[in-house]
């Protein structure tokens, strides 16, 4: 059984016990934790498993949260104590969130806006590529970022859950279903306010918008 995933039960988790199911190396599984394994666009979670300094995790083929350690300091079937570095890993929650109602507003604003390729967001900003087949308009990004940042001052609940068939949804009230396996705020107001930038030029017929928050 790939390893369960408690920050989908409760994404403000940010430590837990778990048995260690397998060590390779520098490589830990665990039977159930609160890091985020990179995937989907979002960078995967850093933290400690016994005092252990955790520099990233990421996901093998069956599904499992692989812990990458500095130095494991305990072994097989071991009971160790975990915990995430809480807010860097927030900042990724709400720029995450973030970045699904920017994008909301992208595809309303720049008329057939379209996704280019699988965005990626950590701790300091959301990048994302689009084509715009309206062109390049400096204006309009000023107009998203306002509809925004109004989207979440008005404190909408987000709501994410997994369905029949395994899938993960993102739902708030005004926006349409989100397929995401991501962690997200679950108020809109958590975000705060939002910087909405144009980045590089990522390559012809591209643009790359950038969010980060305003602290
Ligand atoms: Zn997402």
């Amino acid at each position: 059984m790939p390893t369960k995933k408690l920050y989908w039960e409760d994404p403000y988790q940010r430590e837990f016990d778990a048995v260690v199911g397998s060590i390779d190396g520098n490589r830990v599984i665990l039977n159930q934790t609160c890091f985020y394994a990179k995937s989907g666009g979002q960078v995967g979670d850093t933290g400690e498993l016994n005092g252990a300094r955790v520099a990233d995790t990421i996901k093998d083929d069956a599904g499992n949260a692989v812990h990458i350690l500095e130095e494991p300091n305990f072994k097989l079937g071991d009971v160790i104590h975990g915990k995430i570095d809480w807010e860097r890993r927030y900042k990724i929650m709400k720029l995450h969130s973030a970045a699904h109602i920017v994008y909301n507003f992208m595809s309303k604003v720049y008329p057939g806006a379209k996704i280019a390729s699988s965005g990626i967001v950590d701790e300091r900003k959301d990048k994302q590529d689009y084509i715009l087949p309206d062109g390049w308009d400096k204006e309009k990004l000023v107009i998203v970022e306002k509809y925004a940042n109004d989207f979440i001052a008005a404190d909408k609940e987000i709501k994410c859950w997994t369905d029949a068939d395994g899938i993960r949804h993102w739902l708030v009230a005004g926006v349409p279903d989100m397929h995401c396996g991501g962690i997200h705020v679950k108020r809109t107001s958590e975000i705060g306010r939002v910087s909405v930038k144009r980045g590089k030029k990522p390559g012809a017929g591209k643009e790359r918008i950038e969010i980060s928050l305003i602290e």
